[in-house]
């Protein structure tokens, strides 16, 4: 099998005070379960606390970031642009853009190109492939999400 485009490496750096990821009315943050954890360590909040005051459901249970009402982007993203949490971001806005839907075609990846100033920036660095893989795999796990707390055990594939 053909290794993937990117692992040969990808060149990136994530412009301080850019924020346009986050900046996107309509986004969705799935959580894992330890992003739920570390968040609501960080609020000083129950699991139970957080998940009421900072996540919503979506239609198929599993638990996501709440957005701003009135423009439906994320409730961190302060007037700066800058996260409010991000210290201990979800693991999928740390995977980002490496994302599995990013990286799976040119096409795609031209897109996510077009916001993110990141990619190719002058002060990028090349970020191998190996590490683009486990951001990977960290953004699909996280979608699988969670949607009871605590959460059910997965079941096993036999
Ligand atoms: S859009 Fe790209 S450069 Fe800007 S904050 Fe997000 S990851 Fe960083």
């Amino acid at each position: 099998m053909r290794a993937p485009w990117w692992m040969k490496g990808v060149h990136f750096s994530c412009q301080s005070g850019c924020g346009r990821c986050c900046d996107q009315p309509g986004g969705i943050v799935y959580l894992s379960s330890d992003d739920a954890k570390r968040l609501a360590e960080h609020a000083q909040l129950s699991v139970i606390d957080w998940l009421e005051r900072d996540a919503r459901q979506t239609h198929d249970g599993r638990y996501v970031l709440k957005s701003r009402e009135e423009d439906g982007i994320c409730i961190h993203l302060n007037e700066q642009k800058q996260c409010g949490v991000y210290q201990v971001r979800p693991q999928q806005c740390r995977a980002f853009p490496w994302w599995g839907e990013n990286l799976a075609s040119d096409r795609a990846w031209k897109k996510v190109k077009e916001n993110c100033p990141g990619i190719d920036a002058e002060d990028a660095i090349i970020v191998d492939g190996h590490t683009i893989r486990l951001h990977v795999f960290a953004d699909r796990e996280s979608s699988k999400g969670f949607r009871t707390w605590p959460p059910e055990p997965r079941r096993r594939k036999w």
